[in-house]
């Protein structure tokens, strides 16, 4: 299916009908109530997909899920998707392991807010999108911008102004082109690598433990 720009797809505490594996769309997962006191916690995208709280147990949601780059999906009722998860183990496994990635991702965005400053921010979440977005371009205006980072419309049109004069990005109207990757990547705070670092661990253990797995059965 199709997921359009600012699509709601989940609110906190609602109940969870689908689970969705974003293709070439991601999604922002936001805290908070209110239009204003929202905070972008995490972004799903092709690596992993919406809906891994179910792992916990619960049914309900626990943030609020919006479309953030539009594209294509695959979508799956729950029940259809528990009854992957119990014939499956090795997809369950794996989820397990996606699951404890956006915690990781949600806790390090949480101390970027506090500690960092929003040029270092905005360059690690622009990283963050480019990692997920198909092509180098996306639209993303300076409104969403700073509900995504939780700051004032003024503290993004300065920070996206800063990283444009370093010619890492072009923005324009809300397009935005990543001009220089590996000048934002020393750009953005420390976050950006701590979430690398992370992706990498998970990465070695699952094979680590599929290797062990292999071993036991032969
Ligand atoms: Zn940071």
């Amino acid at each position: 299916m199709d997921l359009t720009q600012d699509q709601l797809l989940q609110k906190a505490g609602e109940r969870i009908h689908h689970v969705y594996f974003p293709l070439d769309s991601f999604i922002l997962l936001a805290a908070g109530e209110g239009a204003h006191d929202v905070l972008g916690v995490a972004l799903v995208g092709h690596e992993t997909m919406l809906g891994a709280w179910l792992l916990l147990g619960m049914d309900t949601a626990p943030l609020l899920a919006r479309v953030q780059g539009g594209g294509s999906a695959l979508r799956m009722p729950v029940a259809d998707f528990s009854d992957v998860l119990a014939t499956c183990p090795e997809f369950e496994r794996r989820l397990r392991a996606e699951l404890h990635l956006i915690i990781r991702q949600m806790a390090q965005t949480t101390v970027c807010a506090v500690f960092h400053v929003v040029e270092v921010r905005l360059a690690y979440w622009l990283l963050m999108i480019h990692d997920r977005a198909p092509t180098d371009r996306f639209y993303l205006t300076h409104d969403r911008l700073a509900r995504m980072l939780g700051v004032r419309r003024s503290g993004v049109t300065t920070a996206a102004g800063l990283l444009q004069r370093r010619k890492l990005v072009n923005y324009t109207r809300g397009h935005i082109v990543v001009l220089n990757r590996r000048g934002l990547e020393k750009a953005s705070c420390p976050c950006y690598r701590v979430g690398r670092v992370d992706a990498r661990k998970i990465v070695k253990a699952l094979r680590h433990e599929h290797g062990a797995a292999d071993a036991g059965s032969a």
